[in-house]
């Protein structure tokens, strides 16, 4: 089986309590996982700090959900890259949807946010993914290669292996409707041929995509059990241990 992995995106929920209630619910429910699935948990900045303190001892990873291109300086309201890694974090999301959305985050600055994290020793996931209009208008390819290569855009070779892609049709987001598994799948193919013809056949086999979009207990089998599908970016569902172990279980079905 490929390596898989599976991610939480807490997004605004959850207080400091509630953080720490179930991330000890999810290690305890996930303590036996298998070697070949990486689980991440992505809470609110607020609850990084309990995260790294509860997580130290366990397999699970923790991630944030954003971060400011530069290290330091006059940014109000933001963190850097270096402060995340300090508290602990492994993992970090860029360009998710609704950062694109609310926050006007360009790929140009989706870009400067990749490389200063790899630089701040951080993985990124980085979001691509077409709007309902994008796809409706037979749009999907064309938008989500822009995407990639903007993203990417002078990303060397080696750091390619320590970065996650995740493909997230924005319609799918919180709205209850999935791509179907072919749908997805064929997404994850362009985007991994892409890769090879970016960099190197090696590093498109080696690249972890993940799916996001309404996984749930119930779609996830057959999302992740797709050939170009190595994992998933789970956003409503992961806020319930019991729904988020049930996707991670069938990772491994
Ligand atoms: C997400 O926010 O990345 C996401 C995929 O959300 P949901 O699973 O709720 O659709």
């Amino acid at each position: 089986m490929r390596r898989k992995v599976i991610a939480g995106n807490w997004k605004m929920n959850k207080n400091v309590d509630e953080s720490a209630m179930l991330i000890n619910e999810l290690k305890d429910r996930l303590k036996d996982i298998a070697d070949g699935i990486e689980v991440v948990l992505c809470p609110p900045i607020t609850s990084l700090g309990i995260g790294s303190q509860l997580l130290r001892a366990s397999r699970l990873k923790l991630g944030a959900q954003n971060m400011h291109f530069e290290d330091e300086g006059a940014f109000t309201g933001e963190v850097s890259g270096r402060m995340l890694k300090s508290i602990g974090c492994e993992y970090v999301i860029l360009g998710h949807s609704e950062r694109r959305t609310y926050f006007h985050e360009s790929d140009e600055i989706i870009n400067r946010k990749v490389k200063k994290a790899l630089a701040s020793g951080l993985k990124p996931i980085v979001c691509v993914g077409e709007t309902l209009d994008e796809r409706e208008r037979g749009l999907t390819e064309v938008v989500v290669t822009k995407q990639v290569k903007g993203v990417l855009e002078g990303i060397p070779l080696e750091d390619i292996r320590r970065l996650v892609i995740a493909y997230e049709p924005v319609w799918a987001i919180g709205t209850g409707k999935n791509a179907t598994p072919q749908q997805a799948n064929e997404v994850h193919k362009l985007i991994r041929s892409l890769i090879s013809k970016m960099y190197d056949r090696a590093a498109a086999d080696g690249l972890i995509i993940q799916y996001g979009g309404s996984v749930k207990p119930e779609n996830a089998a057959d999302l992740l059990g797709q050939p170009d599908i190595d994992g998933a970016l789970v956003g409503g569902a992961s806020l319930q241990a019991d729904s988020f172990a049930k996707i991670i279980e069938a990772a491994l079905l």
